[in-house]
């Protein structure tokens, strides 16, 4: 994160309570008629229209979903509108594979045929990470991602089964580096290197620019002594990492040339019919916590349906 994390939180500071979905979206419309909720019931797969796709759009149509009621029985709930999947960035990709929309070789191994061709759909996994290494240097920080993007980039397109395109992938990096370091947006730093464990310890080892705190605790001299070699500052990085539980980008929205799974208005691509709306759509990482943004992610849609749904 550069200087101060400034980022939207939902605390109702009138009734002093942090909202949640079920307070803020659903218990105020709890009654309306056109609103069933349907708990312990799991949406197995989307069903297509017969026919699967129209001449001259060549998209599958969404006409309903197949689920496994609370009881156990499966049946079939018909969509007459639309179909908003919202299962999160773990689970949508799999829903959205099991609905016959993915990477055909992945699915064809699993015996199923792909309807529209998304080769990245739950590739792109980005977490934050809690493994907290400061930095006064921002510059010398800046200076080693910029001259480890290409680096990166490989890896990351190698770990997809270069799924994801190496240039790609660096265009998306440089986007992310401009924002940080150019246009100076607090954003949590996604490119957690060996470089910038080194340069955060060596930077306070030697300035000790912060009186109040005057030892340094994590990783300290015992874990990594001064100096140590990059493999020692990997072993310490790997072995200290937790997820911070903030999973997105399974089901990205960006250009589908460059793998996007979703449009600008959260539309499967080659789909009629289904949008997400969840942290599958995320491209990048925020700064701070996820729920705020999921919130006006899920707003943004149910104004996009609306703008283009003949019901409002
Ligand atoms: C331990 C923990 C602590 C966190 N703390 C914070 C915090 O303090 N602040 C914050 O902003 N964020 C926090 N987060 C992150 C935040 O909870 C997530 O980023 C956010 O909930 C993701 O929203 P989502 O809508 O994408 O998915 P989810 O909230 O995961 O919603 C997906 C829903 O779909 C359901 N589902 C999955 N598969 C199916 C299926 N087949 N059929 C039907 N339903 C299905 C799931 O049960 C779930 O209810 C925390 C996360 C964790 C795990």
């Amino acid at each position: 994160m550069r200087s101060f994390s400034i980022f939207p939180v939902t605390i109702n500071f009138d009734n002093y309570v942090r909202e949640d979905a079920a307070r803020a979206y659903y218990w105020p419309f709890s009654s309306r008629p056109n609103l069933s909720v349907l708990t312990n019931s799991f949406l197995n797969r989307i069903v297509w229209k017969t026919g699967a796709t129209t001449d001259s759009t060549n998209l599958v149509i969404a006409s309903s979903v197949e689920v496994t009621f609370a009881n156990g029985t499966v049946g079939v709930v018909g969509a007459t509108q639309e179909v908003v999947v919202s299962a999160g960035a773990l689970k949508t990709p799999g829903i959205l594979e099991l609905s016959e929309i993915g990477n055909p070789t992945i699915l064809s191994q699993n015996g199923i045929h792909a309807l529209a061709n998304l080769p990245t759909v739950g590739e792109n996994l980005q977490d934050q990470i809690t493994t907290t290494i400061g930095a006064d240097g921002v510059e010398t920080v800046a200076d080693a991602v910029t001259n480890n993007i290409s680096q990166y980039a490989q890896r990351v397109s190698a770990a997809s089964g270069n799924t994801m395109k190496n240039m790609d992938l660096q265009t998306l990096f440089n986007v992310q580096y401009d924002l940080i370091f150019k246009q100076k947006i607090p954003r949590r730093l996604v490119f957690k290197t060996v470089a910038t464990a080194f340069i955060a310890q060596a930077e306070y080892r030697s300035h000790k620019r912060l009186p109040v705190a005057e030892q340094e605790t994590l990783p300290g001299y015992t874990a990594v002594p001064e100096g140590a070699s990059d493999d020692v500052w990997k072993q310490w990085l790997v072995t200290h990492y937790r997820s911070n539980f903030h999973p997105i980008g399974t089901a990205a929205m960006m250009p589908r040339d460059i793998g996007g799974v979703v449009d600008v208005n959260h539309t499967v691509y080659g789909t009629a019919k289904v949008r997400l709306a969840d942290a599958s759509a995320l491209l990048f990482q925020v700064c701070g916590h996820l729920v705020s943004t999921l919130y006006v992610e899920a707003e943004r849609v149910a104004d996009v349906i609306k703008s283009q749904s003949p019901l409002f």
